[in-house]
């Protein structure tokens, strides 16, 4: 199966993908990953990647498409791939799509986590991290998994610690704009190259407004 993924960051695009990548068995393919690999592993890679992803910036595609087309040769994915911010503009998508096109190389399935710019930007900034565990997953603008209210303090949902803390990133409004000003246009930028790919094959749209349980559930039956 090779599959794609797309959403907007704040869609719940990373929990969803662990989800797909255990239902088909493939490796999680994510372009982010490999460049934070190979910066600290200081390969050349990892030298020239750097400047544009401390800037917040796309590192060109002359560096990204090669890098990812390499990848996709690897043995582990000779028997498919779950690629997860690949593309991420339309210069990307289309270079993608002609070299699996040049090497007789199916897509089976793309999907959309469709979620409007406003909410997405709501959701990173709403989230509250349980200094207690990473996996303890709360955020004031999600009802399913909203903070606790004890002795009218705001407590962690899962354990009731009332050390909930806010990430750096997750509260910088000018580095979220900028990545949703990438994701967001049409033009150019990844919602073009998810355009891309609905005018040449099925492209599965989830909501991504609902609960992350909601959310895996829809993608599940769309599926099959
Ligand atoms: P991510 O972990 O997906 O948020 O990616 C972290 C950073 O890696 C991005 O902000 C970009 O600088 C870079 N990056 C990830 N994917 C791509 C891509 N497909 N094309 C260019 N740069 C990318």
């Amino acid at each position: 199966m090779n599959i794609l993924i797309f959403g907007p960051n704040g869609s719940g695009k990373g929990t969803q993908g662990a989800i797909v990548q255990k239902k088909y068995g493939v490796p999680h393919i994510e372009t982010g990953v490999i460049f934070r690999e190979n910066i600290s592993k200081k390969t050349p890679l990892g030298e020239k990647a750097k400047a544009y992803i401390d800037r917040g910036e796309l590192v060109p595609d002359d560096i990204t498409i090669p890098m990812i087309l390499a990848r996709l040769k690897e043995d582990d994915a000779k028997n498919g791939w779950l690629l997860d911010g690949f593309p991420r503009n339309l210069a990307q998508a289309e270079a993608l799509w002609n070299a699996l096109q040049n090497e007789n190389i199916k897509l089976d399935i793309v999907i959309e986590i469709d979620l409007d710019r406003e909410t997405a930007k709501k959701r990173i900034m709403g989230r509250r991290l349980c200094k207690m565990d990473n996996n303890h997953p709360n955020n004031i603008y999600i009802e399913a998994i909203a903070p606790h209210t004890h002795d009218g303090k705001t407590v962690c949902r899962v354990c009731g610690c009332e050390e909930l803390s806010t990430r750096d990133d997750d509260q910088d409004t000018a580095a979220i704009d900028k990545r949703h000003n990438i994701y967001y246009d049409t033009k150019t930028g990844t919602l073009a190259a998810v355009n891309f790919f609905k005018e040449r094959t099925k492209v599965i749209v989830v909501d991504g407004r609902a609960g992350v349980k909601e959310v895996s559930e829809e993608l599940m039956k769309k599926l099959g």
